[in-house]
């Protein structure tokens, strides 16, 4: 079909181009070699230029001198004298000789001189007028091998002279320079293409890693995949820094993300289990009222411990995401204190642990009370908790630097320095505390409300003599 070619054609132009398009080293390459090669080319030609102009200015220098010279001597001495100089200078072999030629006023040929080259030379009619008006250099380029050069004066009798020289003798200089400059350029351009080609290719390395690294995660799942990195830091190298770093912080979160997952499941199978044997036990004793309800209650009380999970991950996580509501206002922390350890103080006293409050007297700060309850709730509960009978926990405010600060200090079993990074994340549970009860998000979520107040927490702690947790918190409303 007539149509059929073209359409092939424009395929394999296509085919061709296609990796030229996506291969951003190959392009930025030819690029290169074309610049290169077109800087490279001019500055020859430029060269070579200057250099045909510096020979032309020197050839009619000379043949302008010589002029001078033969109109001088035929000035003093007349046709003969002239006749006399030239055949003199005949006599003895130059390389070069010139064309001396002197024409009456009317064209008749009183003297001449002309090298054998310039016999084919037809074209020094003496009846052209053009001759006579000419000053200067005439060059005649009427055969293409040979170049003549031709200066001519009129004296004032109207005697023409002229003097002229075959320019091959140029030519023989620059024939070579443009052999040795075409030489010199082939050998530029390819060298200039090849290093272009090293520079590119070592340039793009970083960027060739970057998408192996992201192809290699792609195709295997494996998060562990990193881009190798130089010593050199250029922008390349920063790129695929940066790229490790977020692979670093994905791989982080993911992580997290999936052990929490794990734990939430794990942690909800024990309630749901219990839940369930809960209800078959009222089902099986329907006939018998009063062990169906307490059958049910437990059902009741499996449930609410389920859902105190849920909504405790839920404000976790809207408190670490920043769309927890935050009620705040100008808030006495130490009568918050004070409110949260009289609730703990039968707790307290059931375990036979001292609970002591620090009073240095009202510490304002603009808060939510109720998540502030909940933080000093969670912090008097651990230290309670964690601490044996006969022990002491001590809370107190105070104010340093702008900042309202509360501490809890207990005597108890403190935390094993391979866990106190790990006791704020959610659902962990220290392996001594399993005992206890608990669900492993209490600090998870002192955390992250104390953060979404712009405060910060942290905790010293000495296994086996105590532990002091301390919550930090901006008096006024920032941001
Ligand atoms: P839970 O108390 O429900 O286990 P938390 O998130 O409140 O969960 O605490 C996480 C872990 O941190 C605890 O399991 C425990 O191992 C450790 N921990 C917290 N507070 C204290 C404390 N005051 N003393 C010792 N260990 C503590």
């Amino acid at each position: 079909m007539g149509i059929g070619l073209p359409q092939d054609n424009r395929l394999m132009v296509r085919s061709v181009l296609d990796p030229l398009r996506r291969n951003l080293g190959l392009r930025l390459n030819l690029w290169y070699a074309v610049l290169f090669t077109v800087c490279s080319a001019a500055l020859f030609l430029l060269l070579y230029l200057l250099l045909t102009h510096a020979l032309e200015v020197k050839e009619r220098e000379v043949l302008e001198a010589q002029l001078q010279r033969y109109a001088t001597v035929y000035q003093a001495g007349g046709v003969s004298a002239l006749r006399r100089a030239l055949f003199r200078e005949d006599a003895t072999p130059r390389e070069k000789p010139f064309f001396v030629r002197l024409l009456s006023p009317r064209n008749t040929v009183l003297v001449v001189l002309a090298p054998e080259e310039w016999l084919t030379f037809e074209d020094v009619e003496p009846g052209w007028d053009g001759y006579r008006r000419q000053v200067g250099v005439l060059r005649i380029p009427k055969d293409e091998e040979k170049d003549f050069a031709l200066a001519s004066l009129v004296f004032p009798d109207g005697t023409l002279l002229q003097v002229g020289r075959s320019a091959s003798k140029r030519a023989m200089l620059l024939d070579p320079f443009r052999r040795t400059f075409l030489g010199a350029f082939a050998v530029i351009v390819v060298l200039g293409f090849a290093a272009g080609a090293l520079f590119v290719n070592r340039a793009m390395l970083p960027v060739r890693q970057i998408i192996g690294t992201a192809r290699s995660i792609i195709a295997t799942g494996r998060l562990e995949a990193r881009v190798p990195l130089r010593p050199r830091r250029d922008e390349l190298d920063d790129l695929a820094g940066l790229f490790n770093t977020l692979l670093d912080r994905n791989q982080a979160l993911i992580r997290g993300m999936r052990e929490a997952l794990d734990n939430v499941a794990h942690d909800l199978r024990t309630p749901l289990a219990r839940l369930r044997g809960a209800a078959e036990q009222a089902l099986r004793n329907a006939g018998d009222p009063a062990a169906a309800q307490a059958a049910l209650a437990d059902c009741v009380e499996e449930s609410d411990r389920v859902l105190s999970m849920l909504n405790t991950l839920m404000d976790i996580s809207e408190a670490e995401a920043g769309t927890l509501r935050l009620q705040r206002r100008s808030t006495d922390l130490d009568r918050l204190l004070a409110e949260v350890i009289e609730v703990y103080a039968v707790v307290a006293e059931e375990k036979r642990v001292a609970l002591r409050h620090d009073s240095p007297g009202p510490v304002e700060a603009v808060v939510d009370e109720t998540r502030m309850r909940q933080v000093l709730g969670n912090l008097l509960d651990n230290a309670i908790k964690y601490t044996d009978p006969g022990g002491q926990v001590t809370a107190g405010v105070k104010v340093e630097g702008g900042q309202a600060v509360v501490q809890v200090r207990d005597t108890g079993q403190g935390i094993p320095a391979g866990d106190i990074d790990r006791i704020w994340t959610r659902l962990f549970r220290g392996d001594r505390s399993r005992s206890q009860r608990g669900l492993g998000l209490g600090l998870s979520l002192v955390k992250a409300v104390v953060e979404a107040h712009g405060g910060t927490v942290g905790v010293t702690s000495r296994p086996g003599i105590g532990s002091e947790f301390t919550v930090r918190v901006p008096r006024t409303q920032t941001g």
